[in-house]
């Protein structure tokens, strides 16, 4: 099939590599230049682990392009995938401005029919909705068919997860939408579930907001087993065994970042509200969540009050292991509170390059994690990259000033750190 999907960021990179990579013939539209070109040169211009390999071989093959022209592309494709952003606007609910200029450019261009599928996560109705403002725009009868395919990849792993889906969602009222897209599917393994248009929707949000709720509740136990002594490893370990709660996360730690989770439960409460529906669930996971850093700044704090002066290290910038995606990462938000409490401060990331803004703040970049610790009174780990369970830890106790050790994700060994004759921190007496 020929496939234009508009909105080239990490979904919609991924999407096209992998749909060019099953035999499909695939255009990638976005309205940033600069990527544009970084792609037509064949360069991922973001960390994801193996897509740099898949998307230079669909371009080599020709299955693969990029254009800033929506005229074209619109007309040359009668299959259009939307995934585009849709980020938090400041009242929590979802900035859908980029999905309405996405609908404004196929109402414009559109010469015949279309199948239009939205894969951007978008709040109940705006599927509709988006029909709505795509005639609005256009200027002939040429009908359009809309379909609701979410995409539940996760950075750090989409490429395999955009292979192997543990289930395709497609929602739809358009029969002549399902049939095409259960066509486009139908090599695919994993169960295929269709479904209204809102459902779809909401499947979505709802799964995000349940895994959401799995980590804020994770972490509401750890700080009562801080309070009781006890480790929060042998009670998610003793709970995660039973099949109908599963282990995957139940991960104490910092809490969730990234470009989705934040956004789409303050969406999905936004939305409740404004439904007259409230959602008190998602509320304290959402509240539990802001809190964490500074649940973790505060274990921080009881060692050292005065942290004015003091050389802290900080590991991972990241929102989470294996991307270079900062957005809503949750050690920015304990890193400004270091900075507020006059703490010099130095991270080390294997992908992130800290911006100038922070760089203005006074944090320092290290790239090489010994460098980072050099004197360092304390030392924070914030991202759970592997690498940083495989450091020399002897080495970076030799060169750390102190020896005070916070694993805001729970991840070394703590009676083999202590033995180091660090001091050493988890959340929730890990
Ligand atoms: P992103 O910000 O990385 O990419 C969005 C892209 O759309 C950008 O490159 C932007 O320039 C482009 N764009 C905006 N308006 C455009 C327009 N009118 N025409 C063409 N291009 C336009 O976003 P993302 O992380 O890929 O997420 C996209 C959507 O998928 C969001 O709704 C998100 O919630 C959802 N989602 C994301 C993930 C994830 O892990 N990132 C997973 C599942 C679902």
């Amino acid at each position: 099939m020929k496939i234009l999907i508009i909105g080239m960021g990490y979904v919609g990179t991924t999407t096209g590599a992998v749909f060019a990579h099953q035999g499909h013939k695939v255009t990638g539209l976005d309205i940033d230049q600069m990527k544009i070109a970084l792609l037509n040169k064949g360069k991922l211009y973001f960390h994801e682990p193996g897509l740099q390999e898949m998307l230079s071989s669909q371009i080599k093959k020709n299955n693969l392009s990029f254009t800033c022209d929506p005229e074209t592309a619109v007309k040359d494709h009668d299959i259009i995938f939307i995934t585009v952003g849709t980020p938090s606007l400041e009242n929590g609910k979802a900035d859908l401005s980029y999905i309405r200029q996405a609908a404004e450019m196929i109402g414009r261009y559109k010469n015949k029919e279309k199948l239009v599928v939205v894969k951007s996560t978008v709040p109940i109705g705006t599927t509709d909705e988006m029909e709505k403002w795509i005639y609005e725009y256009s200027n002939n009868e040429a009908s359009v068919h809309t379909a609701m395919n979410p995409e539940f990849l996760r950075e750090g792993s989409a490429l395999n997860d955009a292979l192997h889906p543990s289930r395709i969602v497609l929602g739809s009222e358009s029969s002549e939408a399902l049939v095409k897209l259960k066509e486009l599917y139908k090599n695919s393994t994993a169960p295929i579930l269709t479904t209204s248009t809102k459902a779809a929707e909401i499947i979505k949000y709802a799964s995000n907001g349940f895994l959401a709720t799995k980590i804020s509740f994770i972490n509401e136990i750890a700080r009562l087993c801080d309070t009781v002594g006890v480790s929060i490893k042998d009670v998610a370990e003793g709970m995660g065994l039973d099949e109908r709660i599963g282990a995957p996360f139940l991960q104490a730690g910092l809490g969730y970042g990234g470009s989705c989770f934040p956004k789409d439960v303050k969406e999905l409460l936004s939305t409740a509200d404004s439904l007259g529906n409230p959602l008190s669930i998602l509320r304290e996971v959402e509240k539990i969540n802001r809190t964490q850093p500074s649940y973790f700044v505060n274990k921080v704090k009881r060692t050292h009050p005065l942290l004015k002066d003091k050389k802290v290290t900080l590991f991972g910038l990241s929102f989470k292991p294996h991307t270079d995606d900062i957005r809503e990462s949750v050690s920015f938000a304990v890193i400004n509170q270091l900075v507020a409490e006059g703490a010099k401060v130095y991270v080390h990331d294997p992908a992130v390059t800290l911006s100038t803004d922070w760089i203005r703040k006074g944090v320092t970049q290290c790239w090489d994690p010994y460098v980072a610790v050099k004197e360092a009174d304390l030392l924070l780990i914030c991202t759970d990259w592997p690498q940083y369970a495989d450091l020399n830890w002897v080495k970076v106790k030799e060169r750390m000033n102190g020896s005070y050790l916070f694993d805001g994700r729970n991840m070394l060994d703590k009676e083999k750190i202590k033995q180091l004759g660090f001091y050493y921190e988890g959340i929730g007496n890990a």
